[in-house]
C-alpha cells in the first residue's frame, strides 16, 4: 500500500510572517492521517515553519538545494544546510528551474544523489511541454528526463524519491491533464522502474501528479490506479484549498 503524498510548492511566496499565518491555518484543520501532507516554502521560511509545524505530521520541504556541501557557490543553499534545519523532502528539477535557470538532466542527477547523500528525500520533477506533446513525444521525453535524473542511483534508494509528473503545459494554466492522461504517464513512469530496478520497487515508487490540482480535480486523480499525490502550486497557497486536498 502505497502513502498518498500531497505536497504544497508555494514557490516564491509568502513572506516569514505569511509562512507563519499560512501553515497555522493550515495545521489548525484536523488532517487525514493517511495521507502524508508536506510544504515546500521559501529558503527564508524553513526555520521558522519547521517550527511552528512541531508536533503535526506536515512534513517540510525546501524547493532546490545545490548538489556540493559547501564552497564557493554564491547565492546557493546547500543540502547539509538543508539538514541542519530539518527538513525531510526537497524538489529537484521543477520545470521553472529548468526554464529559467537552464537545470539541466545532468545537475538534476547531482542534485538527487546529493539530497539522498543527506536523507532528504527528493520530489522529482518530470514532464513534457505542450509542443513535446502535440508531437506525440511526451514519453520519450519523460523517460529521458528520468532515466538521466537516476542515472547511478542504486535501488534501495529510489524508494526514498518521490517522481512528480507536472506536464509543463498544466503548471499555473488552471488546465489540467485529464486524469486518464495522468494516469497514463504516471503508469509509464512506474513501468520503467520496473524495467531498471524490480517490482518490488515499482510497487513501492510514490508517483504524484503535478499541474493545476484544484480541490474539484483531486478525488478523480487520486482514483487513479498509478497516481499516489499531487505536487500543487497555486492551491496550496490557500488554506482551505489545501486542506481540501490533504484530505480528499
Ligand atoms: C507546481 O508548481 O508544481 C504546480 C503544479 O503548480 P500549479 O498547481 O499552480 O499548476
Amino acid at each position: 500500500m502505497r502513502l498518498p503524498i500531497i505536497a504544497g510548492n508555494w514557490k516564491m511566496n509568502n513572506s516569514i510572517s505569511e509562512s507563519i499565518e499560512l501553515i497555522g491555518a493550515i495545521k489548525a484543520h484536523d488532517l487525514d492521517e493517511g495521507v502524508e501532507a508536506v510544504v515546500c516554502v521559501p529558503y527564508t521560511s524553513l526555520n521558522e515553519v519547521k517550527r511552528v509545524l512541531e508536533g503535526t505530521t506536515i512534513g517540510l520541504g525546501a524547493q532546490n538545494m545545490h548538489w556540493e556541501e559547501s564552497g564557493a557557490y554564491t547565492g546557493e543553499i546547500s543540502p547539509a544546510m538543508l539538514k541542519e534545519i530539518g527538513v525531510d523532502y526537497c524538489i529537484i528539477g521543477h520545470s521553472e528551474r529548468r526554464q529559467y535557470f537552464n537545470e539541466s538532466d545532468d545537475i538534476v542527477n547531482k542534485k538527487v544523489k546529493a539530497a539522498l547523500n543527506y536523507g532528504i528525500k527528493p520530489i522529482l520533477c518530470v514532464g513534457e511541454t505542450l509542443e513535446e506533446r502535440e508531437a506525440g513525444k511526451e514519453q520519450k521525453v519523460v523517460r529521458e528526463q528520468l532515466l538521466r535524473a537516476l542515472k547511478g542511483i542504486e535501488g534501495h534508494e529510489i524508494e526514498n524519491i518521490v517522481i512528480a509528473y507536472e506536464p509543463i503545459w498544466a503548471i499555473g494554466t488552471g488546465r489540467t491533464a485529464s486524469s486518464d492522461d495522468a494516469n497514463s504517464m504516471c503508469g509509464f513512469i512506474r513501468g520503467i522502474i520496473g524495467d531498471e530496478y524490480d517490482e518490488t520497487i515499482k510497487g513501492n515508487i510514490r508517483i504524484q501528479y503535478g499541474g493545476s490540482v484544484k480541490p474539484d480535480t483531486i478525488e478523480e486523480l487520486m482514483a487513479q490506479r498509478d497516481i499516489d499525490g499531487a505536487l500543487v502550486g497555486g492551491a496550496s497557497l490557500v488554506a482551505d484549498d489545501f486542506v481540501s486536498l490533504i484530505n480528499y
